[in-house]
């Protein structure tokens, strides 16, 4: 048993930086109002909120790590990265993300002209509204003109029924590889952890290929807790992350008070079976 499993760690979550509606401070605030003790705000491909997080979670008093969610793609498929730790001026992690940030617009565009062909004009300027970056367009901010234009009932419905995998708003894009986005972490000090393993609908076997691949490239980590987790998944993932010796982590996935249904801090602790990821990373902690 790991005593440091019982910290309250949130190691997941987004701001307006990229598809979360808070802004940095105001996710620090949530955070430590919901008696986070260690936080790490983790944006989609953009590490340009980091230094407001940190010193907002420096000023209410809790540790921060820094954070980034790195979109990846992987045996056809996306997977999400999070790095935890790293030094968030490292050059090759700052140009790496900014590669793939940078076809986020033209993707955004082909999205809005496949939803125009299916009878919703307007997308991308609608989307564009909900867009706190202009760098970071994301299939959520055209969930949330979907809902507001009543096309559909809640932004869950419109991925379900237009912006995933043959569906019409739906645009092939490619992502970092697997390699780069390990590399850029691990170069720049921090740890690298797949983010809820859960949510793919891998096989088994494909599930395999992608732990051993990335254990073999320098990843250390897997979330276990995460509110994309059901119970059942966080014992399988706790199991994997023994197999693997993996380093486990635990973060809510937190973007929004309304939409999100796992708010920051609030999950239950990591099994005590497992490695937290915190320990390994003690070293980087930025503590108030
Ligand atoms: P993108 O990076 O533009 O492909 O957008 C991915 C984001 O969409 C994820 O980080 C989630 O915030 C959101 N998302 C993906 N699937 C769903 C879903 N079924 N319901 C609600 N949000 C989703
Ligand atoms: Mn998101
Ligand atoms: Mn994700
Ligand atoms: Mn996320």
């Amino acid at each position: 048993m790991h005593l440091m499993n019982a910290v309250n760690a949130d190691l997941h979550c987004h701001s307006n930086v990229s598809d979360g509606t808070l802004s940095p401070e105001d996710v620090a605030d949530r955070a430590h109002r919901n008696g986070v003790e260690l936080w790490a705000l983790t944006d989609h491909d953009e590490i340009g909120g980091q230094q407001r997080a940190r010193q907002a979670a420096a000023a209410l008093g809790m540790s921060y790590l820094p954070g980034v969610e790195i979109s990846v793609t992987f045996a056809g498929r996306t997977v999400h990265i999070v790095g935890l730790g790293f030094d968030p001026q490292d050059p090759a992690m700052v140009q790496g993300l900014a590669d793939t940030r940078g076809g986020r617009e033209r993707r955004a565009r082909d999205m809005a002209a496949s939803l125009a062909a299916a009878g919703i004009p307007g997308a991308f300027d609608g989307a564009l509204k909900y867009v706190g970056n202009p760098d970071l367009i994301s299939r959520t901010h055209f969930a949330r003109y979907l809902v507001e234009i009543g096309v559909c009932g809640d932004p869950h419905e419109v991925f379900k029924r237009y912006l995933t995998e043959g569906k019409p708003g739906f645009v092939e894009h490619r992502w970092a590889s697997l390699s780069d986005a390990v590399s850029w972490v691990v170069g720049a000090g921090g740890v690298a952890v797949i983010a809820h393993p859960g949510r793919y609908d891998f096989t088994p076997n494909e599930e395999f290929v992608l732990f051993t691949e990335f254990k073999a490239l320098g990843g250390q980590g897997v979330e276990v807790v995460t509110g994309s987790h059901t119970v059942a998944e966080y014992g399988k993932y706790a199991d994997m992350a023994q197999e693997f010796d993996l380093l486990a982590s635990r973060g809510s996935d937190f973007h929004d008070p309304a939409e999100s249904h796992t708010d920051l801090g609030t999950l239950p602790d990591l099994p005590g079976r497992v490695t937290p990821v915190w320990e390994a990373l003690a070293s980087r902690v930025l503590h108030p």
